[in-house]
């Protein structure tokens, strides 16, 4: 396989925020490649460049050096092929659930029956069916990161590209989502980037982890998770890749 036929291809990526300080190296040379369907974690500690690799990825910031690559294009702006989930929920508090996830879709030349459909679907499959009339404001967290998904793929993308996206919800709802995350990702078949500091929710959900060190960030090791699904935090086998990709983080 050409390195262009793999769906995301992050190619010696380096970052450099100017500052008046004098400037921060967030990202060095970050090399590495997810193929169609993977489900691949970026895990690394709180400064590691997580958010800015995220920024890069999704054509919300440009890379000083070095370019990423989808589906052999390079990402120069905010691409539909990418569907992005944000650490913070970023719904439009003035719009119902229903409005909130068919925002992607009023931008495209779709009918109004159409794209209803493909709400009801979407709601349908992260299970907010009765909540479609709500305001973000009457949502516990749970449901607000739902909503986001949901938005994120009613537009079909390839890729579904999220930042920490649990990190705000209760341990309980988080391995909920877990679940719903992955039965969607095995529904859809899509690709899905997901990036962590949690290393117990790195094992939980991918096939591959990419594990990030600091100062300035950088690719330590990838890590293939090879337990089967769905997998059970209390078995010794999962206990040992955590312990492994939590090694290599403290190194
Ligand atoms: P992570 O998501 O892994 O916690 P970030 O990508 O947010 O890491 O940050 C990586 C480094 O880049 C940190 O040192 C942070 O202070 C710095 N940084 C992040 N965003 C900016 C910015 N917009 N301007 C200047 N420095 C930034
Ligand atoms: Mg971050």
């Amino acid at each position: 396989m050409s390195e262009d036929d793999r769906r995301v291809v992050v190619d010696g990526v380096s970052k450099l925020y100017d500052r008046d300080d004098g400037g921060v190296q967030a990202l060095e040379d970050v090399e590495f490649a997810v193929d169609d369907g993977e489900f691949v974690c970026v895990v690394g500690p709180s400064g590691c460049g997580k958010t800015t690799l995220f920024r890069i990825i999704g054509g919300l910031e440009s890379a000083t050096s070095g370019q990423v690559r989808l589906s052999g294009a390079p990402v120069t702006e905010p691409s539909p092929d990418l569907g992005i989930v944000f650490q913070e929920y970023h719904l439009f508090p003035w719009r119902t659930v229903r409005g909130n996830v068919a925002f992607g879709l009023e931008q495209q030349a779709i009918d109004a029956e159409a794209r209803e459909e493909r709400v009801d679907a979407m709601l349908d499959l992260v299970g907010l069916e009765a909540f479609d009339e709500a305001y973000p404001t009457e949502l516990s967290g749970g449901m607000k990161q739902r909503v986001g998904i949901a938005r994120a793929l009613a537009v079909d993308p390839e890729i579904l590209l999220m930042d920490e996206p649990f990190g705000s919800v209760d341990a309980q709802t988080r391995s909920m989502l877990h679940e719903e995350l992955l039965s969607v990702w095995e529904e859809t078949g899509k690709t899905v980037l997901f990036v962590t500091h949690d290393v117990d929710e790195a094992v939980t959900l991918a096939d591959r982890i990419v594990v990030m060190g600091a100062g300035p960030g950088h690719v330590q090791e990838i890590v293939d998770v090879d337990l089967d699904r769905p997998r059970d935090r209390t078995d010794g086998a999962f206990a040992e890749n955590v312990e492994y990709v939590r090694g290599l983080i403290s190194e």
